[in-house]
Order: C-alpha cells, then structure tokens, then sequence
C-alpha cells in the first residue's frame, strides 16, 4: 500500500543486514564481489540487478535515490555528487551538439557560467525568457530547443513561475521539461506532477539541512533515469556513500524541518514587511508577493528564503550585513542556522546595476535563508542590524 509522505521517508530504508540493524549502516566499499563465474557474467550482462562497484551503484546510494523518486512521484534517479554534477550530467547525458536550451534567466550562478563559458564549446546554445511572460517564451523557440530548464522559487529573487503552465507548453512543443527544486523541496512542491520530465535537487541545501555534506540528484522515468545514468557512471559523478547515508537520515526529518522553516520564514517575512528600513518583501506565502496565487496553488507551504530590500543601496546592504551578529554570512542557504546574503556586493558584485536588475537583484536587496533558531532572536538580529 502507497504509504504517506512522511513514513515513506523513515521507512523506506534499505532491507536489513544479518545484523538487524534499526538504522541502515554505511556500506563504504568501493567494490562488491560475485559467487561465482557465472554471477559475474550475468551481473555485467545486466541480467540481475546487483551491485558491481561503487561507481555504478552502493545500497546507500540506492536507498536515497528511492526516498527521493517516490518523494517527487517518479519512477527512478541518479545521485550525484553534488548539485552541479547533477546539473551538467543530465545536460550532459541528453543534449547533443547544435542543441539549445531554452532557460529561465533567473538560474542558480553556477548554472548560468555553465551556459555561457563552458557549453558553447560543445556548440550548445541557450536563451533566457522572463518568467510570467508566456509571448517571449513562444518566441524565444528554436527549432533546435531540446529543454525547458527552470527554477521556482527563483534564486535570489524568490520569483515564482507556473509550473503546470510551463508543462503543458513543453509537452506542445515537445521539449523536455526539467525543474530545479532545489528551493522547494518535494515535500512543498512535487514538479512531475505538474508536467516536469526531470527534477533535479542540490541535496547540499535543505535536503540535508544542516550544512555538512554536497550531494545532487536528478529524478523523473527509468527511461530518461536510464540514459542519464548509463553517462553518470562512466563518467564518475557518483555521490559517495558516506553523503547518501547522511543524507538518507536527513530525508526522516525533512517534513518536520521544512513545516518549522516554513513557519518561521513566514514569521519574520510578516515582521519584515512593517519594518520602516525596508523597502519590500519577497516571500511567496505573503500576500504582497506579485506571484502569490501561484504560490498558493503549487506550493503547499512558502519554504525558507525571503527577499527584501533594504533602504540606501549597496551602502546600506553592506552596513546591514556588518551589524549582523547572530545569522550567519555566508552565500548558502538551507541550513540550520538562518543565513544571510547581499548579492550586490558579493556573488553579484561584478555585474552592473542594470545587469544585476535582470536577474531581481536589486543594490539594497538581501536574501535571507531562515533557519530553525526561535524567531525572537533571529528578528532581534535583523532589527539591531536595519536600525545600527
Ligand atoms: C546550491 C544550488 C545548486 C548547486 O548545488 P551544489 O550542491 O552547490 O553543487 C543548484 N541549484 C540551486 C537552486 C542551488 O541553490
């Protein structure tokens, strides 16, 4: 019987050793021996289904990989070692010279500079379209556009795109629909179901959740799982089994984590919004979010990131982050512990004004990556810090 969200997520452990463990063990072994010659010969012949080399697969790995697909609602996945290999493997593995990648321009910067400094050399092309904006992306089609890449939540702007109104135009036009959920997790929101061919998650943000290890993973049907991974593992992308373990353990409680940085983001975004310093917030749980409705149809809970603005430019952005005393600064997000950015001067820093508003970033805008410290004390750092 198909079991809940939740139990599936502490359940879904991988069968028990001759030890009857309660927890599942970490089986770090680069390699896994056969009975005999002809279990050899069958196993490479992928006749049974077994474990040949760590590479390839590790009970670890597998069991993390099955958490998350019947997370997302899909068949299959492969897990990498970090969110970027899970990225540029599956582009990798689908996309053949002359492609092009239709993306929406708001990407994770590390998937922007693969675009533009690495896949032209692989004579790969892309465009951006502006999410919302249903006529530029008819137009922005090639007749070699192979994928529909998108982000939403959108990092950092926290815009949110219409899902089910993006598949239903990659499946007219016959294009491959791939969603980065990084942001959302599939607890708030599962795009398969809304038409996506592929999720994909950087495991390094909430899916651990407490900032100690990097890993990725890309999800979606055993046939496109099957051409992704036949690539992955000649090209050794794989996730060590140490990081699916901790991984794996982090999925038991990501339900009950994502509920309290959910509520808390929703917390302090409220608080922020009556906060005379700042010019706007971005939360897609509040009201004010230009996107809202969206949200409220695809998303059963806000997530962990909000965006506001401070009052002053990039000034006022820098002095905000030096008074900072409890939340950390740092360029992650997902973490524990509440995190703090100001793209402007930081991983956004050598953009000009205009080129930074293209992609939501404002001078004064800071991301906040709510944690699951009490809220008084996270509010009380920002106050100190809107008002030093
Ligand atoms: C962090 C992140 C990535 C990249 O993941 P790594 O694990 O750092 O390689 C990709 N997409 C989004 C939205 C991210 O936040």
């Amino acid at each position: 019987m198909k079991k809940q969200f939740e139990t599936e997520a502490i359940r879904g452990q991988m069968e028990r050793s001759q030890y009857l463990e309660h927890s599942a063990p970490i089986y770090m072994t680069s390699s896994f021996v056969f009975e005999d010659s002809e279990d050899m010969r069958a196993s490479f012949a992928e006749e049974k289904h077994r474990n040949i080399y760590s590479r390839y697969s590790n009970p670890n790995t597998s069991e993390l990989i099955q958490k998350v697909a019947t997370m997302e609602g899909v068949e299959d996945g492969v897990a990498f070692a970090s969110g970027m290999s899970a990225i540029y493997t599956t582009f990798a593995a689908l996309l053949s010279s002359g492609d092009h990648i239709l993306s929406c321009r708001a990407v994770f910067g590390s998937t922007h500079t693969l675009y533009t400094q690495f896949f032209p050399k692989w004579n790969i092309e892309h465009s951006y379209f502006d999410p919302g904006d249903f006529e530029t992306l008819e137009a922005e089609l090639k007749p070699n556009t192979k994928i529909l890449y998108v982000e939403s939540p959108t990092n950092p702007g926290v815009t949110v795109l219409d899902l089910e109104r993006l598949g239903d135009f990659a499946k007219k036009n016959n294009l491959l629909f791939i969603v980065d959920n990084c942001f959302a997790t599939p607890y708030i929101q599962q795009p398969a179901i809304l038409g996506a061919h592929l999720v994909i998650h950087s495991s390094t943000k909430l899916m651990d959740g407490q900032g100690r290890v990097l890993g990725g993973i890309t999800v979606g049907s055993h046939e496109l799982i099957d051409r992704i991974y036949r690539f992955a593992r000649i090209t050794g992308t794989a996730l060590s089994p140490f990081n699916a373990w901790v991984l794996s353990k982090s999925l038991e409680t990501l339900a009950v984590r994502v509920e309290a940085h959910s509520k808390n983001a929703l917390t302090l975004a409220e608080k922020l919004e009556h906060h005379p310093n700042i010019n706007w917030v971005r939360y897609p749980f509040l009201k004010s979010h230009p996107q809202h409705e969206i949200a409220k149809k695809q998303m059963k809970l806000g997530g962990s990131i909000i965006a506001f603005e401070v009052k002053g430019g990039v000034a006022a952005g820098k002095r905000f982050i030096d008074n900072i005393k409890l939340c950390s600064i740092s360029a992650n997000l997902g973490d524990t512990r509440s995190i703090i950015t100001h793209p402007a001067s930081s991983t956004h820093a050598k953009l000009s004004s205009e080129e930074r508003l293209a992609v939501e970033i404002t001078d004064g805008m800071i991301r906040l990556s709510v944690g699951l410290e009490h809220t008084d004390d996270v509010w009380n750092d920002l106050v100190q810090a809107l008002e030093a």
